[in-house]
């Protein structure tokens, strides 16, 4: 065999699924990619994205040496010149403005050692929590839901407890499109198993389609018929008794909180016909366990945490928790958001959800790290552009984050980044965000490096370098570290293992986490025990991590969408496609995939189309009071009324966040990019 043939493990770094695969290379050329039968999250398959999208590492985009403006341009720079610009520019603003002037976001798609250096340097070497990542434009509310309810955010069991389920109920989720693998093993067992599918949302995606029963709500009314069908059940007594009894505090409280949640009012607020709810109701109590897969359309709202935590509600008076094949499934959308704020990544967290206000975990991590830790929590990264704005904030560090793009309203954060004294941003590309930049770091992708990373079911698995790093790029980790070390730390980590090792020995739901236990294919799903043992099953001992054992039923009221004015008419419901992530800087950028999608499309109704003269294809300009976008149409039944979809793929004129708004999840402060509305013409 040729020598120069090789073979490596590895993890996708696309969606939350986290399937791993070997990877097949000669030299730098990536011949194959090969999932393994007993790979844990995809079994023998990947989606199109997994196996196709990996150009991008060997792009000729990539940035292979640092980058200092000058003006208006960049120009390439030595490491030494840059970093001696970073230490000087930090080390000026720290003393002019004090710490909690420099903020630092960092990257779901980087390693947990990555995330917890961040965070680490953002603490203990600058003297700040401002420091967060993207879970903040995601998931946050269904974290806050769940520890709320339950204790603990991720999700309740694995991808292939999901099988285990009588009933899977899917809210607000594409699921074939965003997380394809996960959606097999659904479509699996809902075609053979004859397990039930409930489909609740507001475009009628593939699961829909495949669905026993698809409801349609308004946008924005999930919290209403979610209570509607919990009351109903509590109303016929078909709740589980003992378990409520035995696990539960708050029953009563909740009880009446929902009083208001009748059919009828539910019927009016919703859409949904009392049939339909009362079907919903039937089917979640004579399934044999119901799991519950949720996603952007539930948490990106102003009342997401609240939807979220209704949807917990609905498990625990239904006795859906502490046993495979039930319970809540928030699916998390890169596939390190998990691990980014596992690893403390979060303004007022610290690794392993700790909570900064705690003396004595900021005791615990003090003598670990030999500082001291500053206890007001920080600024998230909704604050941080506000932070800018107001001019507190005077520099800012972004590692892998297209924040730029991805934000909300995205002309305010744009007009918030021109605005700081100095701006770090670390990548592998000359991003959208990198325009704004003062001086630009060249970072490895997954393939150039080693790691852990952790998917949507808390399971920790290990990469492995596949190449040498591009050009002059390096692995994130070496660069925080230089960072950290010019301006004082003295840290002297020879590989990411170390990192782990120094995590794992601070932080109680990772302390069994070890390299040699996560070798080759094997992985751990916190928590984990200091003697290795880890628990797949969340809660499988009946008790829950809140103070006497017993989760909480936790009432929440209904938080009506924004009312932007009849001028703007139009719903734009936003999301993922199959074939591409997000922004699209990786996905364009692979062949196999920007050859079969090259652009993006507006998804329209048939109903609009017919009103407004729209074709397939008609140019059209929607335009938001914070924004426009142009775009192709095109006319499908996925999508009802006055409602489009606008996919999220897209970082030129046809780019979602024109459109979306600065207003946020109350509780968490992700934007509600799911509550635009806009007005359409035809250019
Ligand atoms: Fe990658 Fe997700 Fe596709 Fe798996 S399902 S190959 S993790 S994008």
């Amino acid at each position: 065999r040729d020598e120069r043939i090789k073979k490596t493990k590895t993890v996708c770094t696309y969606c939350g699924v986290g399937c791993s695969f070997d990877v097949w290379t000669k030299d730098r050329k990536i011949l194959k990619v090969e999932p393994q039968a007993e790979a844990p999250a995809n079994g023998i398959s990947t989606c199109v994205k997994g196996k196709f999208g990996w150009d991008f590492v060997n792009s000729e985009d990539r940035l292979t040496k640092p980058l200092i403006r000058e003006g208006d341009t960049f120009r390439e720079a030595e490491w030494e010149e840059a970093l001696n610009l970073v230490e000087r520019k930090f080390t000026e603003i720290k003393s002019e403005y004090g710490p909690d002037s420099l903020a630092f976001i960092t990257s779901s798609k980087c390693t947990n050692e990555e995330s917890y250096l961040m965070q680490k340097l953002a603490r203990g070497v600058i003297g700040t929590n401002n420091v967060d990542n993207c879970s903040r434009y995601c998931q946050s509310p269904a974290t806050v839901g769940l520890f709320r309810t339950v204790g603990y955010g991720g999700d309740s069991g694995t991808i292939k407890d999901i099988e285990k389920a009588g009933l899977v109920l899917i809210v607000g989720s594409n699921t074939s499109e965003s997380h394809p693998v996960l959606s097999t093993r659904v479509k699996r067992s809902h075609k053979l198993r004859g397990q039930k599918l409930i489909v609740a949302d507001i475009r009628k995606h593939e699961m829909a389609e495949r669905a026993d029963l698809f409801v349609h709500p308004k946008a924005g009314s999930d919290m209403v018929w979610l209570s509607a069908v919990t009351k109903y059940i509590i109303d016929k007594g078909w709740t589980d008794h003992d378990f409520i009894q035995q696990r539960v505090n708050g029953f009563e409280k909740y009880k009446k909180s929902l009083e208001p949640f009748t059919l009828e009012y539910a019927e009016e607020a919703t859409g949904i016909t009392r049939e339909n709810l009362i079907k919903i109701a039937e089917a979640i109590h004579e399934a044999e366990g119901t799991c519950v897969l949720w996603a952007m359309g539930v948490t990106q709202h102003i009342g997401g945490s609240d939807t979220s935590t209704a949807i917990s509600n609905l498990l625990l008076v239904t006795g859906n928790y502490c046993k495979p094949g039930a319970g809540s499934y928030p699916l998390r959308g890169h596939n390190n958001v998990q691990g980014a704020s596992d690893f403390g990544s979060m303004p007022d967290r610290l690794p392993g959800y700790e909570r900064i206000a705690d003396e004595k975990v900021r005791a615990k991590y003090e003598k670990g790290w030999g500082v001291k830790i500053p206890e007001k929590p920080g600024m998230n990264n909704h604050e941080m552009i506000e932070g800018i704005h107001a001019g507190v904030l005077k520099a800012m560090y972004v590692k892998g984050e297209e924040m730029g793009l991805v934000d909300s309203n995205i002309n305010h954060v744009h007009a918030a980044y021109e605005k700081l004294d100095f701006f770090v941003v670390q990548d592998i590309f000359f991003s959208a965000t990198a325009q704004y930049a003062d001086v630009v770091l060249p970072a490895s992708p997954s393939f150039e490096k080693e790691g852990t990373f952790t998917n949507t079911e808390r399971r920790i698995q290990r990469l492995y370098q596949v190449f040498d790093p591009l050009g002059e790029s390096k692995p994130d980790w070496q660069i925080i570290m230089e960072v950290a070390n010019r301006l004082g730390a003295g840290w002297n980590y020879g590989h990411p293992s170390e990192i782990m090792e120094e995590a794992a020995s601070l932080s109680p739901i990772y302390a069994g986490v070890r390299y040699d236990r996560l070798e080759g294919y094997n992985t751990l799903q916190w928590p984990v025990n200091a003697d290795g043992t880890d628990q797949p099953l969340l809660f499988a001992d009946g008790t829950f991590p809140l103070p006497d054992g017993k989760a909480i039923l936790y009432p929440v009221q209904w938080s009506k969408p924004i009312d932007f004015g009849d001028e703007y008419d139009i719903h734009v419901n936003n999301g993922r496609l199959l074939e591409h992530f997000h922004e699209g800087n990786l996905t364009y950028r692979s062949k196999g995939i920007s050859m079969k999608t090259p652009e993006i499309w507006l998804e329209v109704s048939p109903e609009l189309a017919e009103e407004r003269g729209i074709k397939d294809g008609t140019l059209v300009r929607l335009t938001s009071p914070y924004g426009n976008v142009k775009v192709k149409t095109l006319v499908t039944d996925r999508v009802q009324g006055n409602e489009v979809y606008l996919p999220m793929n897209d970082s030129g004129e046809a780019a979602v966040n024109l459109l979306t708004s600065s207003f946020s999840d109350k509780d968490t402060d992700t934007p509600a990019y799911k509550e635009t509305m806009a007005k359409m013409e035809i250019l």
